[in-house]
């Protein structure tokens, strides 16, 4: 852990509202981003997060008026909250996937979001989820990352939803947003902000192609290479489990379960190859 974290004011446009529901997976809890023009009077809100009563009141009184809900995929610690605090501001629920919307159409890559003079871009961003959207407020150089970028550590690849090479596609798209000098801070949904966008998404990057290696050295020692391994090796009832077991064996086995998952989509991903 380094410093403690609990939201703030970023950019001229984005406050970052910090829900009550710390843990293994949501590290200090949930981000609940509320973007609003300097001066307007209408806002987006970005992942209500929980259904807690006072995390959802510091959500209205910081927001004001509120236009629309987003969220970034369907996660429950990002979404459960989200119809409720839709019905409660009047305003509607929208997201790629179409089940998670209400009262709206799901949102399409590319699309801006126009509230009271607030651009924000959606951009298609799979690999954590198959439903994970970003969202590029240019005015402030900020990309809001939802689950594909942490604050601290990183992300996991749930297979089959989540997916690796999706993921790398998707880093890579965030990555040239920085390159284009249109963005340099990321806004993620747990844990605190990163004002070196290009230096984590790099990192991200290299700890996946290690921890792909770390796969790779596995399987050999397993008597196994990625050219034996049959298509649906991600659901094979052992393997996953036997790989965990060489390449975690420094995190805590607490761990284990989540690193299982991101195992699964390391052994898919090099099945596809
Ligand atoms: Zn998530």
């Amino acid at each position: 852990m380094s410093e403690p974290w609990a939201g703030g004011e970023y950019g001229d446009r984005g406050r970052c509202v910090l829900a009550p529901n710390p843990g293994i997976m949501t590290l200090d809890g949930t981000n609940t981003w509320v973007l609003r023009e300097p001066g307007a009077d209408r806002s987006i809100v970005v992942d209500p997060g929980p259904l807690d009563d006072g995390h959802l009141d510091a959500v209205a009184a910081t927001a004001g008026q509120v236009d629309l809900v987003l969220v970034t995929h369907h996660h429950l610690d990002h979404t459960e909250a989200a119809r409720d605090f839709a019905e409660r501001m009047g305003c509607r629920v929208r997201a790629l996937d179409p089940t998670q919307c209400w009262r709206s159409d799901p949102v399409t890559d590319g699309e801006v979001l126009d509230v009271a003079g607030l651009r924000a871009q959606v951009l298609t961003t799979p690999g954590h989820t198959a439903d994970s959207v970003s969202l590029l407020i240019e005015a402030d150089r900020a990309l809001l990352t939802g689950d594909m970028v942490l604050g601290r550590g990183t992300t996991v690849i749930v297979h089959p939803d989540g997916d690796l090479g999706g993921y790398f596609d998707s880093i890579a798209k965030m990555r040239a947003l920085v390159t284009d000098g249109r963005v340099d801070t990321l806004w993620p949904a747990h844990g605190p902000v990163l004002p070196d966008a290009a230096g984590v998404l790099d990192h991200y990057v290299v700890h996946r192609r290690e921890r792909l290696a770390q796969v790779e050295s596995a399987l050999s020692a397993l008597g196994l290479s990625p050219a034996d391994l049959p298509p649906d090796v991600a659901e094979h009832p052992t393997l996953p489990r036997q790989v965990v077991e060489v390449v975690y064996s420094d995190v805590d086995e607490s761990l284990w379960g989540a690193a299982e998952w991101s195992v699964r989509a390391q052994l898919a991903y090099l099945a596809s190859r």
